[in-house]
């Protein structure tokens, strides 16, 4: 493995360069808007996790209220913009368009809020007030998607937030997972800076619980906390040869490609991908786009059960990226302490059209790739520590909630952390519901 040095700074940037791309024109804009048949129940709107009014978002850029457009979508989601970049559109609003029952294609509504809220950030067009200080004081623990969008509300009602977070950046996963051909980081520090512009959030850097702060002094200080520090590293493969040199979890690998410049990021010539989430996607797309020769995703169930879309492993194919199902990684065999192959059981469903987990078959085939490169993306460990630590009710490292609220007196949860690893959108909701419950418990009407 070697580090970067086979793309140009020309290459690396056009395999970078934004998968989907806004509208060039208004009147591309418009001519979309306009396809709109403003459904009565709208679909759109009911499988959108934060509900945003979309007929009405987009009714508006059809009267050339880019604005108010705007303040529809931010109104229901604090990230609306940074949604409109990277939900999983096929399997929400657009997935859920009536124009897919007529075999037409949906209506790209994702793009239409890109289109509005774009403008919004770009001209800082400021829709939410704070109200004056009510004195109530949060701590929220991630400024993640959840956490954010809890204390943007939280402010909104006049409480005096302080979030802390164990980066030097805000925006969470958006900022240090998401793919950087989805978002760059200067437009996940843009909308950072675009939420936390209305006031009263203090956002303390370099600050983990667990390590500077602890849930006591907490309690201690603040009248609530909301927990929204995600999940944490892949979960481990615990087969021989995972400490060999060239075996990295997949969401460091993104951690690094986020937070340094492609020269200093190492990537194989021959690269193994173990699953099929949209880790894993990201993972396998951003080594090809980096330069890897070969890059396989290996997945030990069948297709039809992969948890990414259809449209990510698209993405991934046309990458040139290959798959092989029901193989199921057994040893990582190296050389002079470094990856040299993978080698899978071959398997097989338990019972013929059972979803159970599959076996190996039963003359023990295995198959090996060469590859100089595994990257593991099976799944994110929960931070079970701490949570166990401050005796949190959790099954399996989730934490358990109630309305938001934890067993813990004064400790509110949402996010990744509470359903295991889900999508911004989710966050955001999560984060919305946190805070309502906060401002209950508080007894501040909104
Ligand atoms: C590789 C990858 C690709 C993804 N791609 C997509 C995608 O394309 N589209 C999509 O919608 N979703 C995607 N997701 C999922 C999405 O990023 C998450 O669902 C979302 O970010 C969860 O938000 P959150 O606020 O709960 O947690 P996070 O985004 O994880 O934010 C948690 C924050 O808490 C901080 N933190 C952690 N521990 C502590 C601590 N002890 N003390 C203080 N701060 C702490 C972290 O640094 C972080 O800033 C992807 C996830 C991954 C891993
Ligand atoms: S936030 Fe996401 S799911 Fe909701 S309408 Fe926008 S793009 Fe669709």
């Amino acid at each position: 493995m070697i580090k970067n040095n086979r793309l140009t700074t020309e290459q690396y940037e056009h395999n970078f360069s934004d998968i989907k791309p806004p509208f060039e024109t208004q009147d591309a804009a418009l001519v979309e808007a306009n396809r709109c048949l403003f459904c009565y129940d709208a679909p759109c709107t009911k499988a959108c996790p934060t509900s945003i009014d979309v007929p009405k978002f987009i009714k508006q850029i059809t009267t050339y209220n880019v604005k108010g457009s705007a303040h529809t979508i931010f109104q229901s989601n604090i990230m609306g913009a940074g949604c409109s970049k990277v939900c999983p559109v096929e399997k929400l609003c657009e997935g859920a368009c009536v124009y897919n029952l007529m075999e037409e294609p949906p209506i790209p509504i994702a793009k239409l809020q890109r289109y509005s809220t774009e403008k919004a950030i770009n001209n800082n067009w400021q829709y939410f007030e704070r109200k004056k200080s009510n004195g109530k004081k949060v701590a929220v623990i991630g400024a993640g998607p959840a956490g954010l969008s809890c204390a943007h509300i939280l402010t909104r009602e006049g409480v005096d937030v302080t979030i802390y977070e164990k980066e030097n950046k805000g925006g969470g996963l958006m900022t240090y997972g998401i793919a950087a051909y989805k978002v760059t980081p200067q437009f996940c520090e843009d909308e950072v800076n675009y939420i936390l512009g209305i006031g009263g959030i203090e956002v303390k850097y370099n600050q983990e619980l667990g390590k500077n702060i602890s849930l006591e002094e907490l309690q201690k200080n603040y009248d609530a906390i909301y927990i929204a520090f995600g999940v944490g590293l892949a979960n481990k493969l615990n087969i021989p040869g995972e400490e060999l040199e060239g075996v990295e979890d997949a969401i460091t690998f993104i951690y690094n490609l986020r937070s340094k410049t492609y020269k200093e990021i190492s990537v194989g010539d021959k690269v193994a991908v173990i699953g099929m989430g949209m880790t894993a996607i990201d993972a396998a797309t951003q080594a090809k786009r980096l330069g890897a020769k070969e890059v396989t995703m290996v997945y030990r169930r069948t297709e039809a059960e992969k948890s990414c879309t259809q449209h990510e492993l698209d993405i991934a194919r046309l990458d040139g990226c290959a798959t092989i199902w029901l193989a199921a990684p057994k040893e990582i065999v190296g050389e002079n302490g470094k990856v040299k192959a993978l080698i899978c059981d071959v398997m097989q469903l338990a019972e013929p059209d059972a979803k159970g987990k599959p076996l190996p078959v039963p003359t023990g085939q295995t198959l090996t790739l060469n590859v100089d490169m595994i990257i593991k993306a099976t799944g994110q460990n929960p931070y079970s520590n701490i949570i166990s630590a401050y005796a949190i009710d959790n099954t399996k490292g989730k934490i358990n909630i109630q309305q938001s609220a934890t067993n813990v007196s004064k400790v509110f949860a949402g996010g990744d952390c509470v359903n295991g690893g889900k999508e911004v959108v989710d966050a955001v909701q999560a984060g919305k519901d946190g805070a309502a419950s906060i401002l209950s418990f508080l007894q501040i009407k909104n």
